[in-house]
């Protein structure tokens, strides 16, 4: 399936992901930029592969596993809805079937915010039954991966001085 989903991107989105990071390490402009940049792109590759995908608007397993978030995505979610994190951080003993405290009424609250994590979770399976929170952790079920996305991610990170991770709800 996912060689599927590769070969029928167009030629252009393809190369747009090979060059990515080098596009973003040689650009001149804020980390904060570059980091909605590498959300619009996966963004524009998520909407390609929509109909290879179970996932859709509603199905929100994902959001009661692991949702971790580095310091520049905790400050973008800030700017962009105003909500403010914690003053202080401890570490909650959450099981990680608890929801996101963004997830409201079944759908993402911070949609145009979410993380990376969120973003790069896209199923490629038939149906969703994997990602149910009974299943998701009995067997390693393919998700979508690009590796200049993946490296873009790393870079941002490193360019913005902090590299640590935390879970979403520690945060928020
Ligand atoms: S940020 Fe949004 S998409 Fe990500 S886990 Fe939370 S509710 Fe789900």
């Amino acid at each position: 399936m996912k060689s599927i989903v590769f070969k029928s991107l167009p030629v252009a989105l393809s190369q747009k992901e090979a060059k990515i990071a080098k596009r973003l390490t040689k650009a001149n402009m804020p980390v904060l930029k570059k980091l909605n940049r590498l959300y619009a792109l996966m963004d524009d590759l998520s909407a390609h592969v929509e109909k290879f995908t179970p996932c859709t608007k509603g199905c929100n397993h994902c959001c009661t596993y692991p949702v971790t978030v580095s310091e520049i995505e905790i400050q973008n979610i800030e700017n962009s809805s105003g909500i403010k994190r914690k003053s202080i951080i401890l570490k909650q003993e959450c099981s990680k079937f608890t929801p996101c405290p963004f997830l409201k009424d079944g759908a993402c609250s911070i949609y145009d915010a979410r993380p990376f994590v969120c973003r790069r979770h896209v199923t490629m399976t038939e149906t969703n039954v994997w990602c149910k929170p009974d299943n998701a952790f009995e067997y390693s079920f393919p998700l979508l991966s690009f590796t200049e996305i993946n490296k873009s991610y790393d870079l941002i990170r490193v360019e913005s001085g902090r590299l640590s991770l935390v879970d979403i709800r520690d945060v928020f």
